[in-house]
């Protein structure tokens, strides 16, 4: 006999399934968090600016290759956009709860990170791969994480003016990619030092995006397999719903001459279970009876919950005198659960039991409804035992 304590049953977790959203997903993440990645990202971008900048100005033999005076200029710049990156970090830490923070700070950062973006890339040329490649992964990370109109605000003056600075350069009034001296640009044959720069420019965009992609393909993955799984349940009992059943059933019957069985189960008198003990406690019986039936079936035969308190059993390669013997076996462990209510009010259940097999039907809902008229002949008869479709038709 198995004794179950109201408490006990009310403490226990419906969903096994909370493990799979354990680690909040990056796209469900707060504004400002995400506000503190793309900070995090945008310090990465300087850091990988000042790394070059300073090779170039402590290495003499690449000075032939650039404009000095812009690479200076180009890692004070860096500098100062390192340092107002990490310092807008700090409002959105220790101040997130203030209304000008949530508001202001993600706009401001990405208008800043997007400013640093338009530098770099007229310094470097506005149509050089790093640039491109930047301007599209940065595009569509920001497009995924933020609010659309937050990165079509950055995103069309920024284009705007990355087109306007490259007409300029055509009509001869701007340089194209001033930071390299023409020699890198001009030759037929790539420059190392130009492809090199571009790889180094590339590095921290290709790994942030990769990153990112990566985390929110998971994330999309582990919540499709989560939705999928959680569609095929019954969210009370954790056992298969009625359309999940159906779809098996369905499998079995394309199958030649599979043979299977079906067993149709109802509690007896659940109404007055709800009237006397309230619906929660209702709820906690079906939830322990559908657990009760799984710790007595094989692992072949599947458990469905087919309307409010009856269940369905879907026993593959089995014939009804052995799916009696199911049946028998979890009227018997139904019938011995022994619930108490907080009042430490005592009391069980029983079940009716109705049995069909694919052997005296064809179609899965013939079936089906042979065992309901089986349950029926139960519940006529007073409840709590098991019939067979085919024994009610001999007799
Ligand atoms: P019988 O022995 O003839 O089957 O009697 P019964 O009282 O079990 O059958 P009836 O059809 O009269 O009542 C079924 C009850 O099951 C009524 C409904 O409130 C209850 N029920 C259905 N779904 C749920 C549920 O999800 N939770 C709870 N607590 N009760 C439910
Ligand atoms: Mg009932
Ligand atoms: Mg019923």
């Amino acid at each position: 006999m198995i004794k179950i304590r109201f408490k006990d049953l009310a403490n226990t977790e419906k969903w096994n399934f909370s493990q799979l959203w354990e680690h909040e997903p990056l796209i469900n993440w707060n504004m400002l968090r995400k506000t503190i990645l793309l900070l995090i990202l945008a310090s990465l971008m300087s850091l990988f600016g000042i790394i070059w900048d300073s090779f170039v100005l402590l290495n003499s033999a690449t000075w032939q290759w650039v404009n000095l005076p812009l690479v200076r200029s180009k890692l004070w710049t860096n500098l100062i956009m390192l340092c107002v990156f990490l310092s807008m970090i700090i409002p959105c830490y220790f101040y997130k709860d203030k209304k000008w923070v949530q508001n202001i700070i993600p706009i401001l950062s990405v208008q800043v990170f997007t400013v640093l973006l338009c530098h770099t890339g007229y310094l470097i040329g506005s149509f050089s791969p790093a640039t491109m490649v930047a301007y599209v992964s940065v595009v569509g990370v920001g497009l995924v994480l933020f609010d659309r109109r937050m990165i079509y605000c950055a995103l069309v003056p920024a284009t705007i003016a990355l087109l306007f600075c490259s007409f300029l350069s055509i009509c001869g009034i701007l340089t194209y990619a001033p930071i390299f001296k023409p020699e890198v640009l001009n030759q037929a044959q790539m420059h190392p030092f130009w492809v090199g720069s571009m790889f180094f420019f590339l590095l921290p965009i290709l790994i942030a995006c990769l990153y990112l992609f990566e985390s929110l393909l998971t994330q999309w993955r582990t919540r499709e397999t989560a939705i999928q799984v959680l569609s095929r349940l019954d969210p009370l009992t954790n056992v298969m719903n009625r359309r999940s059943i159906s779809n098996h059933l369905e499998k079995l019957y394309q199958q030649p001459d599979q043979l299977y069985s079906v067993v149709l189960l109802d509690l007896d008198h659940f109404k007055s279970i709800n009237d006397h003990f309230g619906h929660n406690m209702g709820d906690q019986v079906l939830v322990q009876v559908a657990k009760c039936l799984s710790d007595n079936i094989r692992d072949q035969d599947m458990i469905g919950r087919f309307g409010g308190e009856e269940f369905i059993l879907l026993l593959p390669n089995t014939t009804t005198p052995h799916a009696q013997n199911v049946a028998e076996r979890c009227r018997m462990a139904i019938s011995q659960l022994i619930f108490t209510t907080e009042d430490h009010q005592e009391f069980s259940v029983s079940a009716s039991f109705g049995i069909s097999s694919s052997l005296s039907a064809d179609e899965p809902h013939l079936v089906i409804s042979q065992a309901d008229q089986a349950l029926y002949a139960v519940k006529a008869a007073g409840r709590n035992q098991v019939k067979i479709f085919t024994d009610l038709v001999a007799n």
